[in-house]
């Protein structure tokens, strides 16, 4: 199961040639979602902001090693995009921290 996740982790960061954004010294990274490309948050300096907290609890939903998506539906479009399957709460959400970030 584990090496299944990890498995698929690496052939989304092949699928998308890109892993997490270069943290240089006054330098804003954009952090956008991974399926719509739309703007969750910049990385100033290597610090998100708004922080990860707050774009999780914006309905952001960060996935491990590979990035942001902005929504639930763009999780479930990427997942058929791409043919992969991510972590969901019983509930049916995509969520690898289960409401703890
Ligand atoms: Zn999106």
């Amino acid at each position: 199961m584990f090496d299944k996740t990890i498995a698929m982790l690496k052939k989304i960061r092949q699928l998308l040639s890109l892993g997490q954004p270069k943290e240089k010294e006054n330098e804003t990274v954009a952090i956008t979602c991974l399926y719509c490309e739309k703007l969750i948050a910049q990385s100033i300096d290597g610090e998100m902001v708004p922080s990860h907290i707050e774009c999780y609890k914006a309905g952001n939903v960060p996935v491990p090693n590979a990035g942001w998506l902005c929504s639930q539906e763009c999780a479930t479009a990427f997942e058929v995009k791409y043919n992969v399957t991510f972590q969901r709460t019983k509930h049916g959400k995509v969520d690898y921290y289960e409401g703890e970030v």
